[in-house]
C-alpha cells in the first residue's frame, strides 16, 4: 500500500493514527538530532519528523534525501508544538517509523516553489516539473473545474456535445491554415481547423438544434501578443434563434461560471454597446468597464482657433485624469514619449492642466483662453486637481491612442482592480473590415455572417457602412468570445462571398459543401465560441493563457520540452510525395 492518505488530508483530527503517506521531498532541513521533511503531492504538504534519539540510522537517512525524491513513509500523527497556520496539516506532523526512497531525482533546474528562480524558458523546457508547483497546477485545477461546469449547464440547456473533424479543409477565420499532407493522395493536403464553424452550421441544418464542443482550434499567426498556434475554443451553435435569445442563454453561462466558479453574482443585464459607440467612448471594441475616463471629442470646440495641429486633424478628443494635475514636467514627457511609440504613431500629446487653486495651465496657452479650457474641462468632466490629455490627428487612430492612453492611465491610477469584473456584450459589428494591403474588404468576423437587413442597400453604395448581426462578450477589456447570427440562405451567401471579392469558382471550390447544404433547408441559426484558455486565465487572474494551459508552445511556436516543430527523415518525405526546398541546416 502506498498511502493511507495524501498530503493534504491529515489535521489535528488524526492525531495518534497509524498513517503511510507517498510524495516527493520538497524540502528538508536538520536541526540538531531532529530531521524534518515537507512531503509534497497535488493535495498538499505534511511535515514529517525523524528523531536521532528515537532512531539514529532512520534519521541518517533522512539525511541523504535530496529534493524531488519520492519517498514513502509510514509513522503517527502528532500534534505539533509550532503550529503553521499557512498550512492545512499545519497543526500535525508525521512522527516516522519507515522510510523508502521509492525513486531518486537529479537536482531539478530551478527551484519547485510559487516563485521560483526559474525564467521561462527553462519552466517549459522541464514543465513536468513547473506543473508541480502550486500556482500553476491551480490553474488547471480551475480549467477542469471550469470545463466541467460549462459541460453541466450547456447538457441542462439541451445542448449536445458533437466532435467535428480535425482533418478539415481550410476554414474561414482569416489566419493561415495548418496543413497536413494526405499519403493516400499525394500532392493533397488536410487543413486543421481554425474552428469548427462550417461543422457547426451543418449540424444545424442536420437538425440537431444546439451544439456545444470544447474544441482544440488552430492558427498560424505570427504570435504577437498573447496567442497560441492551438488553443481551446467553447463552440456553440443553436436554431431558431435571433441575436437576443441567444446572448440570453450565454449571459446565462457566464453568470453561472461566475457563480459557480467565482461565487459572485453580476448585478444587472450585461450592456449591449454598439462598435460604434464603444469606439467613440473606449477607442476601443473591447471597452474596460471597470473605469470611467472616457473619451470627449473637442473637434468642434478647438477648430479655428489658428492651432494647426488641431485645424490639420480630422479628430480632436480628451480624457481627464483624475487627480493628475500634479504630474510634473518629467512625467508629461515620459506620457509624450508613450503615445510617439510606433504602436500608437501621435504625433504629440496636449495637456490641460486644472489646478488645485482653480486656474488652468495648457500646453497651448498661446491658442487658447482659460475660458476655452474652462469649456473643455466641463465637457471632460474636469475639476481642480485634474489632468486633461489630448490627442489629435486621423480620427479612427487618434481614438486608437486615446483608448490605449486611457487603460494606461488606468493602469497607473490602479483603477483596474482585479477583484472586480464588468462583462458587457459589444454588438453590430461592421460586417466588412478595408484591408489597405489587400485594397479590399475582408469579413470583420466571418464570411457567414449575416448583416442587418435594413443595412442591404449600403453594400452598393458604402460596403464599410453595413452592419452585421455579430456580438462580443467582453470582460474587463478581455475579449472573451465572440460570434453572430448566420446567413442561412444560399442566395445571401452567394451575395457576401461575391462582396467579399471571391468569384463564384472560388466560393464554390472552398465552401460549395455548405451552399449545398442550404439548398435542403437551412434553419435560421446562429453561434457563439469562447477562448476558453482566456476565459482560464482571467478567472486565474494571470496575465498570459499559457499558464492556463498545460503544455504551451513559446512565441516562435514551439513546444521547447519536446523539441518542436522538428525534421522528418527522408523516408517520410518520400512517402507524403513531398520536398523540403531551401532547409536551413541545423
Ligand atoms: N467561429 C467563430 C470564431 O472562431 C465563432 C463563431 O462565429 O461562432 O471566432
Amino acid at each position: 500500500m502506498y498511502r493511507t492518505h495524501n498530503c493534504g488530508q491529515l489535521n489535528i483530527k488524526h492525531v495518534g493514527q497509524k498513517v503511510i503517506l507517498s510524495g516527493w521531498v520538497r524540502k528538508s532541513r536538520d536541526l540538531g538530532g531532529m530531521t524534518f521533511v515537507d512531503l509534497r503531492d497535488r493535495y498538499g504538504i505534511t511535515q514529517l519528523v525523524f528523531n536521532m534519539e528515537k532512531d539514529a540510522g532512520l534519521c541518517g537517512e533522512a539525511r541523504k534525501l535530496g529534493r524531488e525524491f519520492v519517498i514513502r513513509v509510514t509513522g503517527e500523527v502528532a500534534e505539533r508544538s509550532n503550529k503553521n497556520p499557512r498550512l492545512p496539516t499545519g497543526d500535525i506532523e508525521i512522527l516516522v517509523e519507515e522510510l523508502e526512497v521509492l525513486n531518486s531525482s537529479l537536482v531539478p533546474p530551478f527551484t519547485i516553489e510559487d516563485e521560483t528562480d526559474g525564467g521561462d524558458e527553462l519552466r517549459m523546457k522541464y514543465r513536468y516539473l513547473d506543473l508541480r508547483r502550486d500556482v500553476v497546477r491551480k490553474n488547471l485545477e480551475l480549467r477542469h473545474r471550469m470545463a466541467f461546469e460549462i459541460r453541466k449547464y450547456l447538457s441542462e440547456q439541451g445542448f449536445l456535445d458533437v466532435e467535428t473533424p480535425v482533418l478539415i479543409k481550410s476554414t474561414p477565420e482569416g489566419a493561415r491554415d495548418f496543413v497536413v499532407p494526405s499519403r493516400m493522395n499525394p500532392g493533397e493536403f488536410y487543413a486543421l481547423p481554425q474552428s469548427p464553424q462550417t461543422f457547426k452550421q451543418l449540424l444545424m441544418v442536420a437538425g440537431l438544434d444546439k451544439y456545444f464542443q470544447i474544441v482544440k482550434c488552430f492558427r498560424d499567426e505570427d504570435l504577437r501578443a498573447d496567442r497560441q498556434p492551438e488553443f481551446t475554443q467553447i463552440d456553440c451553435e443553436m436554431s431558431f434563434v435571433e441575436r437576443d435569445d441567444l446572448l440570453d442563454v450565454f449571459e446565462g453561462l457566464a453568470r453561472h461560471l461566475f457563480r459557480t466558479i467565482m461565487g459572485m453574482e453580476i448585478e444587472g443585464a450585461f450592456p449591449k454597446m454598439s462598435y460604434t459607440e464603444a469606439m467613440s467612448r473606449y477607442g476601443n471594441d473591447k471597452p474596460d468597464l471597470r473605469f470611467g475616463m472616457e473619451i470627449s471629442e473637442l473637434s468642434d470646440l478647438v477648430k479655428g482657433k489658428g492651432f494647426q495641429v488641431f485645424d490639420a486633424a480630422t479628430y480632436v478628443g480628451g480624457i481627464c485624469a483624475k487627480g493628475c494635475a500634479v504630474y510634473s514636467r518629467k512625467q508629461l514627457d515620459a506620457l509624450t514619449e508613450w503615445v510617439r511609440r510606433p504602436q500608437l504613431g501621435m504625433k504629440g500629446l496636449l495637456y490641460v492642466k486644472y489646478n488645485e487653486d482653480g486656474s488652468l495651465r495648457s500646453s497651448v496657452d498661446k491658442f487658447y483662453g482659460e475660458q476655452e479650457l474652462k469649456q473643455w474641462s466641463e465637457l471632460l468632466g474636469a475639476g481642480p486637481g485634474d489632468l486633461i490629455l489630448i490627442l489629435a490627428g486621423e480620427r479612427e487612430l487618434t481614438l486608437k491612442a486615446l483608448g490605449e492612453l486611457r487603460l494606461e492611465m488606468g493602469n497607473r491610477l490602479e483603477m483596474r482592480d482585479p477583484e472586480i469584473f464588468k462583462p458587457l456584450w459589444v454588438v453590430d459589428f461592421p460586417l466588412l473590415e478595408w484591408n489597405a494591403e489587400s485594397k479590399r474588404f475582408t469579413a470583420m468576423h466571418h464570411p457567414f455572417t449575416s448583416p442587418y437587413e435594413e443595412d442591404l442597400e449600403l453594400f452598393r453604395t458604402d460596403p464599410g457602412k453595413v452592419r452585421a448581426k455579430a456580438y462580443d462578450l467582453v470582460i474587463n477589456g478581455v475579449e472573451i468570445g465572440g460570434g453572430s447570427i448566420r446567413i442561412h440562405d444560399e442566395e445571401m451567401q452567394k451575395q457576401m462571398f461575391d462582396n467579399l471579392g471571391f468569384t463564384e469558382e472560388e466560393a464554390r471550390k472552398q465552401f460549395g459543401f455548405l451552399m449545398s447544404a442550404f439548398r435542403y433547408g437551412a434553419p435560421p441559426h446562429g453561434g457563439i465560441a469562447f477562448g476558453f484558455d482566456r476565459w482560464v486565465a482571467l478567472f486565474a487572474g494571470i496575465e498570459s493563457i499559457r499558464d492556463a494551459i498545460a503544455f504551451p508552445k513559446n512565441n516562435s511556436g514551439r513546444d521547447v520540452m519536446i523539441d518542436t516543430p522538428s525534421t522528418i527523415s527522408d523516408e517520410q518525405l518520400e512517402e507524403l510525395s513531398l520536398k523540403v526546398l531551401n532547409q536551413s541546416s541545423e
